[in-house]
């Protein structure tokens, strides 16, 4: 990769030593591509704090910067400041900053909380001046609950405002809408790098079902193609790695500043387009 641009991929917490030791051998195979950093989710409400402190502590006792993401949505102050000195404690420097989603059916105090990332990067500038990096998320595609694309760019500007460093996008498989994305908010005035999240296509129900709950668009040339693949999940495979590293290529070709992965745990697909890319 340019020495200007950044690669990094990021892990759930698991829920098992096994898991958690196959997450190590993982993030092994993905060091050899000299990644920035490895950030690991957080489930909203805090059902995985505990995971993603252990995943990021692991992360920086094997040398690796990590940035924990964190939800706002359902925690109080207290629980984000707790959270948020822990990290500092460990010497995390770098974060992603988001709203969340609940999961149905969990109730949740709200009492004294925040309600949009826009408040949550606010809260983090206030309470821990420039310690941290944030990222923020940005959805090229849109995110699925805004009133409109207008109203989205405009949260969007929003949480640069409040003080984010960055953002990584949500995956999408047709850069123009990354493209006409990052066009639309530097004509607002937003200047930070916007790194394209990139998912790798394993299989096609699993990434059909978890597209169409998070906005991102499969094309409908792929999504037939795909399809009609059923079970030959090998032909899936090496359809999902050529269009994504062509994805990869092009977004590269076209100044994208950086390419962060979603790896789902696993190094196969990530290292195969990191490859085919050059950039191993
Ligand atoms: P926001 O930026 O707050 O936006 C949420 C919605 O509210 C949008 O529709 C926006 O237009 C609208 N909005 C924003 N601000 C306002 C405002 N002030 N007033 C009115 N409306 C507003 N989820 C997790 O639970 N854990 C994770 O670890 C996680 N990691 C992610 C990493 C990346 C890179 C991305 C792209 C997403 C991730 N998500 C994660 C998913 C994310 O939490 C959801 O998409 C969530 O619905 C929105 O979070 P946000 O931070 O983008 O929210």
């Amino acid at each position: 990769m340019n020495s200007t641009r950044t690669l990094s991929f990021e892990f759930f917490p698991t829920r098992s030593e096994e898991g958690r030791a196959k997450l190590a051998v993982t993030r092994r195979q993905l060091r050899q591509f000299s990644p920035q950093f490895f950030s690991c989710t957080f489930g909203a409400g805090g059902s995985t704090r505990s995971g993603t402190l252990q995943t990021v502590t692991d992360i920086m006792q094997e040398g690796m910067p990590a940035a924990p993401h964190l939800a706002c949505i359902g925690a109080r102050r207290h629980e984000l400041l707790e959270i948020l000195d822990g990290y500092k404690a460990l010497g995390i420097k770098h974060l992603v900053a988001l709203r969340g989603d609940i999961p149905s059916g969990v109730g949740l105090s709200t009492a004294d909380g925040l309600h949009y990332a826009n408040e949550l990067v606010e809260f983090i500038r206030k309470e821990y001046g420039d310690w941290f990096h944030i990222e923020v998320a940005a959805y090229p595609e849109f995110h699925p609950q805004s009133r409109s694309a207008e109203d989205d760019l405009r949260h969007f500007v929003r949480k640069c405002e409040a003080g984010a460093d960055s953002a990584i996008t949500q995956y999408f498989y047709n850069a123009d809408a990354y493209f006409h994305f990052v066009d639309e908010v530097q004509a607002r005035g937003v200047d930070i790098p916007i790194v394209p999240g990139i998912m790798p296509i394993a299989g096609f129900s699993k990434l059909a079902r978890f597209s169409d709950m998070c906005g991102a668009e499969i094309p409908r040339w792929l999504r037939l193609k795909l399809q009609s693949y059923a079970d030959d999940s090998a032909s899936v495979k090496a359809l999902g790695l050529d269009v994504v590293t062509e994805l990869c290529d092009t977004l590269l070709a076209g100044g994208a500043p950086g390419l962060h992965f979603y790896t789902l745990n696993q190094a196969g697909l990530c290292s195969t387009v990191c490859q085919r890319l050059g950039l191993g």
